[in-house]
Order: C-alpha cells, then sequence, then structure tokens
C-alpha cells in the first residue's frame, strides 16, 4: 500500500489515507477534453507509462493481479481509509470474479478499515451484492472528450439507476470533470423517487 501525503505540498490524494492496488492496468481508455482545447489522459496511465515503468511490462491497458499485496491492509492495524484502485478499475469488465471476492474478503477481515472503490463499470456491482459494511462503493461517470452534454446526462441517469441495485452501507458517486448541468437530471430524479441514490 502507498501512504497519502496530505500536507502543503504533497501529492497523495486528500480524501484516503492509504492506496492499495490488488489488481492494476485499466483499460477504460479515458480522456478529458481540457478548457484550451487539448485532451488529457488519465493520471494513472501516465505513472504507469513513465514513472512506474517497471512495474507495467505489458503497459497500463493490460490486467495485473498482484496477489502478493493481499495481505497488507491486514498488517496495518491503525484505522485508515483505503483507496482500493488507485491504478485500476478492480470492477472492470477484464478482471475475473474470483480475484474480486479474494480482494473482498481481504476487506471483510479488515474490518477496522474503510475501503473505498470507485468505479466506470457500474453494471458490474451488483454481482457482488452485499457489500461488506466497511466499504463505501463508489461509481464514477465516464467522461470521454467526444461525449457531448446530452450524452453525459443520458450516462447519468442510467448511472443513478445502477446504483439503486448496489447493496452497501455508502455509494457515492464521482463527476469528474462536471462539463455538463447535473443539477438537472437531479433534479428530474427526485421528481420521481424519494431520494438520491447517495
Ligand atoms: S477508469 Fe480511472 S484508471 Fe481507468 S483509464 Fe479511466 S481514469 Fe484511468
Amino acid at each position: 500500500m502507498n501512504k497519502q501525503r496530505k500536507n502543503a505540498g504533497g501529492r497523495g490524494i486528500e480524501w484516503t489515507d492509504w492506496t492499495w492496488n490488488p489488481t492494476a492496468g485499466c483499460m477504460h481508455g479515458c480522456t478529458w477534453k481540457m478548457p484550451d482545447g487539448s485532451i488529457a489522459e488519465c493520471y494513472a496511465k501516465k505513472i504507469a507509462e513513465g514513472l512506474a515503468r517497471a512495474a507495467y511490462p505489458q503497459g497500463f491497458e493490460h490486467h495485473y493481479w498482484r496477489e502478493h499485496t493481499l495481505q497488507e491492509p491486514l498488517k496495518e492495524k491503525t484505522p485508515s481509509k483505503i483507496f482500493v484502485g488507485s491504478m485500476a478499475d478492480l470492477f472492470g469488465h477484464w478482471t475475473p470474479a474470483e480475484q474480486i471476492r479474494q480482494v473482498l474478503d481481504v476487506m471483510r477481515q479488515a474490518h477496522w478499515h474503510t475501503f473505498q472503490t470507485l468505479s466506470k463499470y457500474p453494471i458490474r456491482l451488483p454481482e457482488f451484492n452485499p457489500f461488506p459494511s466497511n466499504v463505501w462503493v463508489g461509481v464514477s461517470l465516464p467522461a470521454g472528450h467526444l461525449m457531448s452534454e446530452t450524452g453525459g446526462a443520458r450516462a447519468l441517469k442510467s448511472y443513478l439507476k445502477q446504483m439503486t441495485k448496489i447493496e452497501a452501507g455508502i455509494r457515492f458517486m464521482s463527476v469528474e470533470p462536471l462539463w455538463f448541468d447535473a443539477s438537472r437530471v437531479f433534479q428530474e430524479w427526485l421528481e420521481t423517487n424519494e431520494s438520491l441514490p447517495f
């Protein structure tokens, strides 16, 4: 696991204490259109093909199973927030279900920690219901640089629907960058549903 440095000047992720990557690599191929019109790629791909190149001999768009890291959360005794898959999508369509179940088992055993997951493939999440009570299950809206505002709104609607099928104590959503008016979609949702599914 990697400790996240959050002090001034630290380059860690602010909302977690550790990152843990029992699986690594990702095939979603996310890209973003930047305000100046340039196209940005995901940070994980940059790291995997730059500084951490030795750990990704087959490139970033490949599935790596790091079984030797499975016990790491059990060795950390201080209750911590642990982001699972900062260099992967654990629930990506390419990850064998048996590997996901092994990771979830470790989360269940390490009950003193809070695990945070984030997936761009929410259609698969209900397969692992119910999630351990110490896991926050997050979905992240895809933001391909060619996706229109209408496409974004449509994807958000379908993600909200998908989230209602996930059995987890805490569900959360990431929409980043926010390139369309999501509030209208939330408003519409609340007209026919009692609350948002997170
Ligand atoms: S899902 Fe995450 S890790 Fe995968 S390509 Fe997109 S931003 Fe990168």
